[in-house]
């Protein structure tokens, strides 16, 4: 995501990166540079004058940062106005003081609206919610079905009483469904259109002015870009949205609609969708995002993936295996799925500072299936090779494993010897700990 952006970007920041002092000239051209950048990714145009405005003003009257250099001061300034512009922190969904929490899914076919329901009832679910999803999209048929396909993949339950029923109907009956069977949370999947249009309005006004829901969030699809966020604009001047979610956001490679939503219809963007699978939906921080737009990487996603997707129990198995030296490929392979997990390598990958949104990300792709490879090569062995490969392996046996997993004797010795560099590392920082528990020299 965003990658044109910032590429962009970093280029326009990395070129002032080697004066030591800054013109008003080199903030001019980095000012126009940086114009550019943000009309090509497709951000409302008046949105960048005010923002470029902004900066432009903040940099030359100069509230100057002891610690940093005139360079670190401008991006500090692009990356704050930036956060700005997505609206400073994230916002959370509004959660009603008497469950259950309605919320109130629109936007138009297309726009990834049943798909995001079932991952917003995914994650909140993982936040402690007991949600049920609420099909009320009568005008598509296919999309009750969907849901209630996407329901069981989660288990979570879906409310439907059929395609023939008026939605505020459904809508009133869900609620109560969720209030008697101790839902604290309903998430309903409401019909839209081809396009904006007067019945689609009236029929979702009349729902909220019945159900009085706690939210009303618009899905919208990044990868329209400003055609998204006319939609929103023209939502919002009826049904008073709580907020945005910005899907698809892993195909948009310009970042227009997700810089623009906010500043031209005042709605904060709540979560954004980044893959086709149910786990793919994050809460949106603005100012993480702003971090990776400048490739300072984001490490505090990262971190909460790791912490929602590492199991602890099996962490803490490893751990004590390395401990006591025991370290196998079973091992090995659990430590990869657990990163594997996580997402797609190389959406991982831009998480991290200075690797974030960079051509390198491209080319780290074939690592995705290189580490499929190793998985192979490891299912491949027998328990005994696993727990002690260096011993049992022959050439024989490798070759017989190279060819059960459909890879090459060179990939088989190129795991081993990484395994065998893993498990020489692992064994240094064991006596480096033993050493530090008892108080004496580092080796
Ligand atoms: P609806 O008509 O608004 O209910 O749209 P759907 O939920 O049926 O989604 C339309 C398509 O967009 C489906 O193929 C989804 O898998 C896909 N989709 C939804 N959200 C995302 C996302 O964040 N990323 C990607 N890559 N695809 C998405």
């Amino acid at each position: 995501m965003f990658t044109g952006l910032a590429e962009r970007l970093q280029e326009t920041f990395k070129k002032l990166r080697g004066k030591g002092r800054l013109t008003e000239a080199d903030v001019n051209e980095a000012l126009r540079e940086v114009r550019i950048a943000l009309l090509e990714a497709d951000v409302n145009f008046k949105v960048v004058k005010d923002f470029v405005a902004r900066i432009r003003e903040r940099a030359v009257g100069q509230e100057l940062h002891a610690s940093l250099n005139p360079t670190q001061h401008v991006i500090k300034i692009v990356h704050d106005e930036l956060t700005g512009l997505m609206g400073g922190a994230n916002s959370k969904i509004k959660i009603a003081p008497k469950p259950p929490t309605v919320v109130v899914m629109v936007g138009l076919n297309g726009a990834g609206k049943t798909t995001t329901s079932a991952k917003l009832a995914n994650l909140l679910r993982k936040q402690g919610k007991r949600p049920l999803l609420v099909a009320a999209d009568v005008y598509r048929p296919a999309a009750i079905k969907q849901l209630q396909v996407l329901g069981n993949q989660l288990n979570v339950p879906v409310f439907t009483i059929g395609e023939k029923q008026d939605p505020v109907a459904i809508g009133q009956a869900a609620v109560k469904n969720a209030a008697a069977n101790g839902h604290d949370l309903v998430i309903i999947d409401t019909a839209g259109r081809q396009e904006v249009n007067d019945e689609l309005m009236s029929e979702l006004e009349n729902m909220n002015r019945v159900l009085e829901p706690d939210e009303i969030l618009l899905v919208i699809d990044a990868m329209t870009g400003q055609t998204a966020v006319h939609v929103a604009e023209q939502f919002n001047k009826r049904l008073n949205l709580d907020g945005v979610v910005l899907t698809k956001l892993d195909g948009d490679s310009r970042g227009g609609a997700a810089l623009s939503v906010r500043a031209i219809t005042g709605k904060p963007i709540k979560f954004a969708g980044v893959g086709e699978k149910l786990d793919a939906l994050e809460p949106f921080h603005p100012d993480r995002m702003s971090e990776r737009i400048l490739g300072m990487g984001d490490m505090l996603t990262l971190i909460e993936k790791a912490q929602e997707n590492y199991d602890a129990e099996q962490m803490a198995i490893i751990q004590k295996r390395i401990r006591n030296m025991e370290f196998t490929l079973d091992d090995f392979l659990e430590q990869l799925s657990q990163v594997k997990k996580m997402g797609p390598i190389e959406q991982v990958l831009g998480m991290i500072p200075g690797l974030g949104g960079a051509k390198k990300i491209k080319d780290l792709q074939v690592d995705e299936k290189e580490l499929a490879g190793i998985e192979a090569i490891i299912q491949s062995m027998t328990p005994p090779e696993r727990q002690d490969p260096e011993k049992v392996l022959n050439g024989s046996r490798k070759r017989r494993i190279a060819k059960g997993s459909g890879t090459s004797v060179q990939e088989v010795n190129r795991l081993l010897k990484q395994f065998d560099q893993t498990k020489k590392i692992m064994k240094q920082f064991v006596s480096m700990e033993k050493t530090l528990k008892k108080g004496g020299k580092m080796p």
